[in-house]
């Protein structure tokens, strides 16, 4: 179970567990503003209702806006599909899994960064390492782009609410 919290302005910083939600707002960080119905956190002598969302009281600052390029981040950019073949992750079969595949390859000077690199599923991303494939020049079906940590927020608050 996961709490959305807010900074003071209003935007949607991070998804933490619930109970670190309600740690926060225990230690006087954060107000509640939604519980998740029916479900609490028991301590020997006391129950408090378990937040799905909790304010900041103190502003915090962002440092950077871009997100962290990770596997994990990379993946929820592109909404766990491949941009070859377009197939979610739930369609791959047993041995392939989603990859990061650099649109300029490593090899030939292309960078680690977000606009070169795309989720492919392993096999196009093997499909597309051969020499031959490669003068095929498969195009990605979507560009890539740099998120925010905010886009990505929203796009796991979305999967968790797709997947619920
Ligand atoms: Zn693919």
């Amino acid at each position: 179970m996961q709490c959305l919290v807010y900074n003071t302005t209003g935007e949607p910083l991070e998804l933490v567990p619930a109970l670190m939600g309600l740690v926060l707002h225990l230690r006087g960080k954060a107000e509640i503003l939604e519980t998740v119905p029916g479900r609490v956190a028991r301590s020997p002598r006391l129950t408090f209702p378990l937040p799905a969302s909790v304010v900041l009281r103190k502003h915090r600052r962002i440092r950077s806006r871009v997100a962290t390029l990770t596997n994990e981040h990379l993946f929820l950019r592109d909404g766990h599909r491949c941009v070859y073949c377009g197939r979610h992750r739930r369609e791959l079969s047993g041995r392939e899994q989603l990859t990061r595949d650099h649109l300029v390859p490593r090899s030939k000077g292309g960078a680690d960064k977000w606009l070169n690199v795309v989720t492919a599923c392993s096999s196009c991303n093997h499909r597309k390492d051969d020499r031959l494939a490669e003068e095929l020049l498969r195009r990605p079906q979507s560009a890539p782009w740099i998120p925010a940590r905010q886009d990505l927020v929203l796009r796991r608050l979305a999967r968790a609410a797709t997947v619920a």
